[in-house]
């Protein structure tokens, strides 16, 4: 099984993200068959049970084809998690109807799925969000706006979290299903960003949006518990692709400081530029180290709260330094789009922000230290 996924991963990174993404990058947007693409690889529904058509991956082996498929293009791997994630959320959570209703077409691609938590007014404080459901007989009424929405040009299916309850903070929080097409869902334009277009991030605003009972996914008492649930995995998930990132890196300056001559000898023989190839090669090592102990933690069901965030905001921090590392000791070839550098820089710095800022990682990893610290 683990062999079989690691193999689809790099088929489909090779032969298909590879060879798009630059363009993806120039065209400010990566088209939807990228998900049909995916799911001929059966890279759709990762975590789903094999009983609902999906492939039922462990987290440990999930971590693997991140990495994998981020080396290729870490924008288009996160739009893929953002849609693996929701089909993992209907699996899950989801009513016979949902199941029957959404699953198929999303393992096959033909409908995209997009997470909405993130809110114009702020997205580190969720417990916070503006966007309301308000009861109409056994009916919800949504209104409010999102931001930030990762495939928000290709969305067919929307999990949007909002308030059922104002003044009641997380407790009223509950996720809906909401189908693009429904009446009072308006698509906002696409945000002209750094980079990162193959995830084609934009906005909804909602108003007076219908929704039946049976399109709740997560009750309220339960929706922001559902949204934390999965976001040890995210977080290492991001870890992983990270890794993906300074992997290319190294991949593509290696071989350039070996060939490349200057006063008399390869670059790679002036200590200043091996040392500093050898401290990436020691985060990258220790970033990998970080993201499987989160992701064992996760696949034993144990508390991973703070080895994700110690992976996520290690990972993120060291992909930065590092990819411009590798960028600089190319030389001014490294701005050349023919290379990779450019996009990995804007995806380290877009990997700063999704998934829990890492000054949110930092305000996790202190209060988990003030409970272990305050027993000496
Ligand atoms: C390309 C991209 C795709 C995204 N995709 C999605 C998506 O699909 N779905 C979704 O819901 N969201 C998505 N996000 C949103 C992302 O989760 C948020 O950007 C993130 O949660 C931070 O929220 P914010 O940008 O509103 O910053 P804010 O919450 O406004 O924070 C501003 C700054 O203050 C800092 N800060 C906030 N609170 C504290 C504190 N207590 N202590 C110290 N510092 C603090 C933050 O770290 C940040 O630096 C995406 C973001 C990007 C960039």
């Amino acid at each position: 099984m683990h062999d079989d996924v690691i193999a689809d991963a790099g088929k489909f990174a090779n032969d298909y993200l590879a060879p798009n993404a630059q363009a993806w990058e120039m065209n400010r947007s990566m088209p939807r068959e990228m998900f049909v693409a995916a799911a001929g690889f059966d890279l759709c529904g990762l975590l789903a049970p094999v009983s609902q058509g999906g492939r039922e991956i462990t987290f440990s082996s999930f971590i693997d084809v991140v990495r994998i498929l981020a080396k290729a293009d870490f924008a288009a791997t996160f739009a893929l998690i953002v849609h693996n994630n929701h089909v993992r959320a209907i699996a899950s959570a989801g009513s016979e109807v949902q199941v029957s209703r959404w699953l198929p077409d999303m393992i096959k691609g033909q409908k995209v799925g997009a997470f909405l938590l993130t809110e114009p007014g702020g997205g580190s404080d969720a417990t916070a969000l503006k966007t309301t459901a308000s009861s109409d007989g056994s009916d919800f009424l949504i209104t409010g706006e999102k931001a930030w929405v990762t495939n928000g040009t290709h969305a067919d299916l929307l999990n949007v979290f909002a308030q059922t309850d104002p003044g009641s903070g997380a407790r009223g929080i509950a996720s809906f299903q909401i189908p693009i097409d429904a009446t009072g869902v308006e698509p906002l334009p696409a945000y002209d960003m750094l980079g990162g277009y193959a995830m084609n991030a934009a906005g909804f605003r909602f108003s007076d949006v219908r929704v039946a009972a049976d399109q709740v996914l997560v009750p309220a008492g339960k929706g922001f518990a559902a949204a934390m649930a999965g976001i040890d995995i995210a977080r290492t998930v991001v870890a992983a692709m990270c890794c993906g990132l300074l992997e290319t890196s190294l991949e593509c300056v290696m071989p350039r400081l070996q060939d490349r001559q200057a006063f008399g000898k390869p670059l790679i023989e002036q200590q200043g530029l091996s040392w500093q190839a050898a401290d990436v090669g020691t985060d990258l090592a220790a970033a990998r180290l970080l993201a499987k102990e989160a992701a064992r933690l996760i696949d034993a069901g144990e508390s991973a709260v703070l080895a994700a965030a110690h992976a996520k905001k290690f990972a993120t921090r060291v992909a930065f330094d590092g990819v411009s590392t590798c960028m600089q000791a190319m030389g001014a070839d490294g701005l050349k789009q023919e290379f990779p550098f450019s996009r990995a820089l804007a995806a380290a710095k877009i990997a700063h922000y999704i998934d829990g800022t890492t000054e949110i990682q930092n305000v996790v990893i202190a209060r988990g230290m003030r409970r272990t610290y305050s027993e000496f």
